[in-house]
């Protein structure tokens, strides 16, 4: 479903004459299958996230190349961009974040809806809102009267809105205790099939990523070091860092 080559992200900072220039992600490549959940794990500062927002374009990449359904993302002209970018969506650790706090969590699924010319959209959000598991009754209701696990079901009804094809998940349960943890994923997991979904799953705790994943993409420094099925990367991983990484985990 998408080809991703040698992709690479750089941030430049400091003062004009002491640049430096950091490869957030420095030259990845790989592709997402169709249907899969492909999980991406690393410690932080491994360019989880920035990765992330560049295959759902929230993020220029420096260079290199995405195609989406035999598309080169970087080709695209404004229109068909706009149409492409419908079909990748992303959801955020922190859905308090994502979500306006003056606005109805209805409203806030709506919101997108309308832009899309949807022709109902209060009754679209609302069957988004059963869809997720939230009481639809509640569409008047703001954020902060919701819990974390109840805001991340909005988050996940808000990115679901355009239809999309991907579903980018960045560190979606990382803030959530482990019950409404398991909760989610399995939404996710109802999510995925009912809708012929494919997710990019994004997390540093590799339990989760085992739990959700077809296939893991380990990534180190920018680069993604080790990339196979779920099992074998957990029962067999090649690469050292890989291992390193298995032994450290609780
Ligand atoms: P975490 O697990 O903590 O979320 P991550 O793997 O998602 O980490 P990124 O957020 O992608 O890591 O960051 C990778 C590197 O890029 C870090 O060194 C970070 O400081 C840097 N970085 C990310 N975004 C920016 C930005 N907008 N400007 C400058 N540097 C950035
Ligand atoms: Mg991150």
């Amino acid at each position: 479903l998408m080809e991703v080559s040698e992709l690479r992200r750089d941030f430049v900072s400091g003062p004009p004459l002491r640049r430096e220039t950091l490869h957030a992600v420095d030259g990845v490549t790989f592709d997402v299958r169709r249907g899969e959940t492909l999980g991406v794990v690393g410690e932080s500062g491994s360019g989880k996230s920035t990765l992330a927002r560049m295959l759902v374009r929230l993020l220029e990449p420096t260079s290199g190349r995405i195609e989406f359904a035999g598309q080169d993302l970087g080709a695209l002209g404004e229109r068909r961009l706009r149409a492409v970018r419908r079909d990748l969506q992303m959801v955020f650790q922190d859905p308090v974040a994502s979500l306006n706090p003056r606005r109805t969590v209805g409203e806030s699924i709506a919101d997108p809806l309308r832009v899309l010319g949807e022709a109902e959209p209060v009754k679209a959000a609302r069957d988004l809102m059963e869809r997720v598991g939230l009481d639809p009754g509640r569409y008047d209701a703001y954020p902060h009267e919701f819990s974390g696990g109840q805001r991340q079901r909005v988050g996940i009804a808000r990115a679901l809105a355009p239809k999309p094809r991907l579903l980018v998940c960045d560190e979606p349960v990382t803030s959530l205790d482990v019950t409404t943890q398991a909760q989610v994923l399995a939404l996710l997991a109802e999510l995925q099939e009912d809708l012929d979904l494919t997710l990019v799953f994004v997390s540093h705790d590799l339990a989760v990523v085992r739990q959700v994943s077809d296939r893991v993409a380990v990534m180190r420094q920018g680069k993604v070091v080790e990339l196979a099925d779920a099992g074998e990367v957990y029962a067999s991983p090649r690469h050292e860092y890989t291992k390193e990484l298995l032994s450290a985990a609780p």
